[in-house]
């Protein structure tokens, strides 16, 4: 009785093609088990900086109702606006500052009308004693 050791060609042409096939579908299957990707969030827009501070605003409509024209625009001659752009100058640090009564966020002028806000200027603008 002999055992076969040896393989026939034909059997090692077969069993090679087998393996290849395997380590095919081995690689097909490792690259599926990929991480995915991390996720990286995008920040989000800055917001648009608005005219006025605080979200409130001491120089809109409502804000003026109760003035009239000529009040309104001696404001205005004073180019008033809620959101000063003179670093270091502000309605809370002017000489003419009052500030706004309980429960209000406006305060006062002793010499222009109306409400105006902390952060707001006008031309009339003086260091506060
Ligand atoms: S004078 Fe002008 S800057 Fe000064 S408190 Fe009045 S509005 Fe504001």
């Amino acid at each position: 009785m002999s055992d076969k050791k040896f393989l026939s060609r034909r059997q090692f042409l077969e069993r090679a093609a087998l393996l290849g096939a395997a380590a095919v579908g081995a690689g097909s299957l490792l690259t599926a088990c990929d991480p995915p990707e991390p996720q990286v969030d995008e920040p989000d827009e800055p917001a648009e900086p608005t005219a006025d501070t605080d979200d409130f605003s001491c120089n809109d409509e409502a804000a003026l109702a109760d003035l009239n024209e000529d009040e309104i625009g001696r404001r205005e001659a004073h180019e008033y606006t809620d959101q000063t752009t003179t670093e270091g100058q502000t309605c809370d640090n002017c000489l003419h500052w009052e500030d706004p009564a309980a429960g209000e966020q406006c305060g006062g002028c002793a010499v222009l009308p109306g409400p105006f806000h902390p952060d707001g200027w006008c031309n009339l603008w003086a260091p506060a004693a």
